[in-house]
């Protein structure tokens, strides 16, 4: 059990693949900092995109931080399991009026936008959508076409105060600096999409929240995610978690391991041999 001010920190991988040697740094970094602090670690299946997760990959998962000698309380929150909460969240923003249906295609989208690229390096939307009528909007979506739900950045920027990001580094022992958040550079970012009625960043801030998360331990490349997840807390009037990014395990060719690229997984390594010990070893735990 967690007492009132202990840390509560959380490892939340996405069953879409098998985990690789970034996963497991992610994993043991939050529970070496969780068990150094007096916290907990809480193990998170982030599994809203329907089509990519799959059930042999959530039981490897299970498997894989097991034999790496990792433990967290139970029940595991699935996230698929709690499409509800999202729901709610983002219809409190559209209650707001900062959501509008958005019914581009990627090639429309590529076709009309400028020269910005939001953080990851792609193209900004170009609010298309957002220029729709309420008349324009209501046929669209009786017709039942394929709609995701954006936010409008420069609306939702205007009605919060609060958008600083508490954040430490490298680790969550070093001393807690601030940086402002600048989430108008994503510009209208996704918040519930066509394929699944929540999107990452929603999700995310939802059950960090729900959960008490005090520490959100995760790798650079969700470094610039960070000034969304502050505007949805400020926005959904959420408390902000501590942030720390830990550097991303690289390959030969200093390339960021992915599943996509056929990174080589825990379960390949454990195959030619590998014990959990030399993956601690080779990771520096
Ligand atoms: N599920 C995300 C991933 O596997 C991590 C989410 C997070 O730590 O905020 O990349």
């Amino acid at each position: 059990m967690s007492g009132p001010s202990q840390p509560i920190f959380r490892f939340a991988p996405s069953p879409n693949g098998f985990l690789h040697l970034g996963h497991a740094y992610s994993a043991l970094f939050t529970a070496h900092w969780a068990r150094v602090l007096g916290g907990v670690m809480l193990l998170r299946i982030e599994d809203i995109d329907i089509a990519r997760c799959r059930p042999e990959f959530v039981a490897a998962l299970y498997d894989d931080l097991d034999w790496l000698g990792l433990s967290w309380p139970e029940p595991v929150r699935r996230q698929s399991e709690h499409f509800g909460d999202y729901e709610r969240a983002a219809g409190y923003l559209r209650q707001m009026g900062l959501l509008y249906p958005c019914f581009c295609s990627r090639t429309e989208i590529r076709a009309a936008a400028g020269d910005a690229s939001d953080p990851e390096g792609a193209p900004v939307y170009p609010g298309t959508c957002r220029a729709l009528t309420g008349a324009e909007r209501a046929v669209r979506l009786a017709s039942g076409a394929p709609v995701q739900w954006r936010l409008d950045m420069e609306a939702a920027m205007a009605q919060s105060s609060r958008l600083e990001i508490r954040e430490t580094h490298p680790d969550p022992a070093a001393p807690v600096t601030t940086r402002k958040a600048e989430p108008g550079r994503w510009g209208d970012v996704v918040i519930v999409r066509k394929d699944t009625p929540t999107s990452y960043h929603l999700s995310v801030v939802v059950d960090d929240a729900l959960q008490g998360v005090t520490h959100v331990t995760r790798g650079m490349d969700l470094y610039a995610a960070t000034d969304i997840h502050v505007l949805l807390q400020a926005l959904l009037d959420l408390p902000s978690p501590l942030y720390c990014h830990h550097d991303l395990v690289r390959d030969e060719a200093r390339e960021k391991l992915s599943k996509s690229k056929g990174s080589a997984s825990l379960r390949d390594l454990r195959a030619d041999g590998w014990t959990p010990a030399r993956v601690r070893t080779a990771l520096g735990f």
